[in-house]
């Protein structure tokens, strides 16, 4: 029984993307969770945007979206609306468009939690190595990457940052791609 029940969990695992699990169909639906992933100006000067996405990709999360962008400042502005009160807010601003950013919206289970995790702490000295701020990043105030902090933050953050039309449906982009069975 025990095996029967890891077999049949490792066969949903191993499920090609390329045969979602559909809406409707009386099994559980594909997990829909979305967050926003920015490499930040310093990330981008310093060419670690390849290495960011790579993260992702090996981790088994699914880009929908993705662009390079100069962030207007009034995106900023609502972007960091909870810490507009901070000393170091002013500085958060000109460094988040001292320069491009790319902005990549990732997909997959409990993406924001472990996307936060893969990301580091916050202070670059307390980031452990192994995450992207532990390994690329010495100072709070140039930590490389952003990443929404919750369901509900990634929600906003991504109707704040990309146009729906910006992002890709794989469960349509699938339909279309499977080879006949
Ligand atoms: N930040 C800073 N000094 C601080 C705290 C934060 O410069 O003392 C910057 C840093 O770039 C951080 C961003 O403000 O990533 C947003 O802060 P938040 O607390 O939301 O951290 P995050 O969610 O990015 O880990
Ligand atoms: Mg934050």
């Amino acid at each position: 029984m025990g095996r029967f029940f890891e077999r049949a969990s490792l066969r949903l695992l191993l499920r090609p993307w390329s045969a979602p699990l559909r809406a409707g169909s009386g099994g559980p639906t594909w997990p829909r969770e979305r967050t926003l992933v920015a490499v930040k100006p310093d990330g981008v000067q310093r060419r670690l945007v390849g290495d960011v996405i790579q993260r992702f990709e090996r981790r088994g999360f699914r880009l929908v979206g993705m662009k390079m962008l100069q962030v207007p400042e009034s995106v900023l502005a609502e972007h960091y609306q909870d810490l507009q009160g901070k000393p170091f807010y002013p500085a958060l601003i000109r460094y988040m468009s001292s320069g491009p950013v790319v902005a990549m919206v990732w997909e997959g289970h409990n993406v924001v939690r472990t996307s936060r995790a893969m990301i580091g702490d916050t202070d670059s000295s307390e980031a452990a190595p192994g995450t992207i701020r532990g390994d690329f990043s010495t100072h709070v105030s140039r930590n490389v990457v952003h990443a929404s902090d919750s369901v509900e933050g990634a929600q906003r953050e991504i109707q704040l940052w990309f146009q729906s039309s910006e992002l890709l449906s794989w469960a349509d982009v699938d339909h279309h791609s499977a080879a006949p069975v």
